[in-house]
């Protein structure tokens, strides 16, 4: 029980901080990440049952068991700093209820995660479907934000470039191919000028190096298909199986690679690596029979 004069003050600190600096800063389709006012840290809040906060709770708490117990101990220490927290519901609920309903319990269950890029200090300089990248003012730190995606396939097409055809998206540059051969960086920086020459030899010099990672993704990716039923093999719900959805999260992360000048040190971590719900077999299924019957895209060496 909260007493009158503890509960009215926490709900006027909780109207002050939507007032003064609250704010959704980043959606996808699952989740929302906002900026409650401290540029250290964000709150990522998951928003994939539009009608009832409780469901959105009970998914985030298996959610974040599911990253400690399966995910983290895969990533050799590159996960995102992040813990669950409790936020009582009339701090966050102007901004939660036009994603969800019915908020039906009075605590958010909320993952706090560092936030890697401080928008409001660097500027977005390159910015497509698979990498996006941000300056600060003076060069001397760079963030790169890169989807590797399925960057190991065992089909004869390639997955990425294949999908991105499917999508009518033209990308020049494929991080399959930059694990074959980092000199490719070339072709992922593409015409931008902004990226200085002790920046990529930096990153050429990582992603010659064995444990990088994008090269620790293949290996997870790489391992866990050899030994899961192929998408295209599913038949029912019951077909899915814990290694299979483990895949599909290491399919779906996002990395960040930070670069200090200064030091000329590249600091690397993963986001973005959640417990993705079984039902989505059949847009799994789907998506796979589409780029099986579509415009496939090959590369001469694998
Ligand atoms: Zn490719």
């Amino acid at each position: 029980m909260v007493d009158d004069a503890t509960g009215q003050g926490h709900q006027q600190y909780g109207s002050l901080q939507n007032k003064i600096s609250m704010r959704v800063i980043g959606r996808g389709g699952a989740n929302i990440l906002i900026d409650y006012g401290d540029p250290s840290w964000l709150w990522r809040c998951c928003v994939r049952w539009p009608d009832l906060l409780s469901s959105n709770n009970a998914y985030t708490l298996k959610n974040i068991q599911y990253i400690r117990k399966d995910v983290e101990p895969l990533l050799n220490g590159l996960l995102c700093p992040m813990d669950l927290i409790d936020v009582d519901v009339d701090i966050i609920r102007p901004i939660l209820i036009t994603f969800i309903s019915n908020l039906d319990e009075k605590v958010v269950k909320v993952i706090k995660i560092k936030n890697l890029v401080n928008k409001s200090t660097t500027t977005l300089i390159q910015n497509d479907h698979l990498l996006k990248s941000y300056f600060t003012q003076d060069f001397q730190t760079i963030f790169l934000e890169l989807k590797p995606k399925w960057v190991y396939y065992d089909m004869e097409y390639c997955r990425n470039c294949t999908h991105n055809a499917l999508k009518g998206r033209e990308a020049k540059y494929c991080y399959n191919q930059l694990l074959l051969n980092p000199s490719h960086l070339e072709a992922i920086f593409g015409d931008c000028k902004m990226y200085s020459d002790k920046f990529k030899a930096a990153m050429i010099e990582y992603f010659n190096s064995d444990n990088n990672v994008f090269k620790m993704l293949y290996d997870l990716q790489k391992k866990l298909t050899e030994n899961t039923t192929a998408i295209e093999n599913l038949e029912s719900i019951d077909d899915v199986k814990d290694e299979l959805l483990l895949l599909m999260t290491l399919r779906d992360v996002t990395c960040f690679i930070e670069w200090t000048g200064t030091r000329n040190a590249l600091s690397v971590n993963v986001i973005d690596v959640d417990l993705k719900p079984k039902k989505k077999w059949t847009h799994w299924a789907k998506t796979h029979s589409q780029l099986e019957s579509g415009k496939k895209v090959f590369h001469a060496s694998k």
